[in-house]
């Protein structure tokens, strides 16, 4: 995309980058596509703050798009790092940080007896599917429109997050062989998915679920929405999978499983527990977690899995996450929403603020969605005016309208309290 004005150094990194990469980005949403605006080259992150290639400094609620709960370069996981990369990177071989992350992990969620370590969300998403699908002998996955569960073939139909910010219905490229494996339901409705189980009886290996979907902006389950999907599964001899790649570690330190009082067969988790650093995981009853290799026949192995330095930065970022910290921050992010709601009523813009404990998303829509559809019908031009006037005055929120926004524990009163009065004015310009 060209960008008109002044020469600056952004401007000529980004026409570097788009001679280099698809859209100039190594992953889609940083493309700023459907808010119009040229792409931010970031290269600083402090706290609450990151700053661009030209010194310009933002209030950031992209959080790195949900590792950077402490805020950015916290001063205990980056030494954290440094001190291991001292000591080398990738060995090889088991290291003991790997054992130590492992085991708090496991002391936060109880249903995780067993895990594996990955590099990514994506390969603790499919690795988790594979295991469900040798447990069961089954084929067919139940997925909810508008979640997103990484960039595997089966998941990519009716996805949210940068495919739901590029308006594709999936992705080219899948086979329809693997697409026809994948069920996509309306999240929040209890019924399709008792009917899902009647048409297709002992078929279904799993429904995985983002427990509050993060990826179409913030949409909490409706009371006994998550229930009735345990009871069913558990009724058929199908497996619960919660993707708590984003709720893990981040809605307290049990994540949603928690919160709800829900236990899933299968978890996988990423972004938190690697503190910044790539990470992913999955993890469940001994007997699913010795169904793979070389305890068992399902194969799934990495190079670069249990990293020493992303296992230094997230035991280094579970450190910091004590239950108070946690209240602070869902109080934090409260009070903004809040305020959020006050400054669009004040300009009688026809915005829902969407909150479920720390996640939250502004929607241009007058109530907040209940499935990944009704946050389809948010206005995006709107979203787009606003997040332009918002980052005109240093306030940098997600560039789409289907992401959350991650307010970190770094994010302090005059953060909030500035950010609500640069909202004042965008609401204004947002009406167009
Ligand atoms: N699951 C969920 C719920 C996610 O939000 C994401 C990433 N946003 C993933 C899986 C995939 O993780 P990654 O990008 O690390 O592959």
């Amino acid at each position: 995309m060209a960008i008109t004005g002044r020469p600056t150094r952004t401007a000529a990194l980004v026409e570097r980058a788009e001679r280099l990469f698809p859209g100039g980005v190594n992953s889609p949403v940083r493309a700023f596509r459907s808010v119009g605006r040229p792409p931010l080259i970031l290269e600083r992150g402090a706290g609450p703050y990151v700053w661009d290639a030209d010194g310009r400094r933002y209030v950031d609620y992209i959080g790195a798009w949900g590792p950077a709960i402490l805020g950015h370069g916290h001063p205990s996981v980056a030494k954290a790092v440094s001190a291991a990369a001292a000591d080398g990177f990738a060995l090889g071989a088991t290291h003991p940080f790997e054992i130590e992350l492992g085991e708090a992990i496991q002391a936060a969620m109880p249903s995780i007896e067993r895990l594996r370590f990955t590099s990514s969300g994506t390969e603790a998403v499919m690795s988790a599917i594979r295991v469900a699908r040798a447990a069961t002998g089954r084929d067919l996955i139940i997925t909810f429109a508008g979640a997103y569960h990484g960039h595997a073939d089966g998941l990519l139909v009716e996805a949210g997050s940068g495919v739901a910010t590029l308006a594709i219905s999936g992705s080219r490229g899948v086979p329809e062989a693997v697409a026809g494996q994948t069920i996509v339901l309306p999240f929040n409705d209890a019924r399709s998915v008792g009917l899902a189980f009647e048409r297709h009886p002992a078929r279904i290996a799993a429904v995985i679920v983002e427990p509050v979907i993060a990826n179409s902006g913030v949409i909490p389950p409706q009371p006994g929405f998550l229930e009735h999907i345990r009871e069913t599964t558990r009724a058929d001899g199908a497996l619960l999978v919660f993707d708590e790649v984003i709720t893990g570690f981040r809605l307290g330190r049990g994540g949603a499983q928690e919160r709800f009082g829900i236990r899933p067969d299968l978890t996988t988790l990423g972004k938190v527990i690697g503190g910044g650093m790539p990470i992913g995981a999955y993890g469940g009853s001994a007997e699913l977690l010795e169904l793979v290799a070389p305890a068992g026949p399902v194969y799934q192995a990495g190079t670069l899995s249990g990293h020493p330095l992303s296992m230094a930065a997230g035991l280094a970022t579970l450190a910091e996450l004590t239950p108070d910290r946690y209240e602070e921050l869902e109080a934090r992010v409260a009070t903004l929403a809040h305020g959020l709601a006050g400054a669009a009523a004040e300009t009688e813009a026809p915005v829902a603020v969407a909150r479920f404990g720390p996640l939250m998303t502004v929607f241009f829509r007058s109530e907040a969605p209940r499935d990944g559809a009704e946050a389809l019908e948010a206005d995006r031009a709107a979203y787009a005016r606003f997040f332009g006037a918002m980052l005109d005055t240093g306030v940098l929120l997600p560039p789409s309208q289907f992401e959350a926004w991650f307010p970190s524990m770094s994010h302090g009163a005059a953060d909030v309290a500035a950010t609500v009065d640069a909202a004042r004015g965008a609401f204004a310009r947002a009406r167009g």
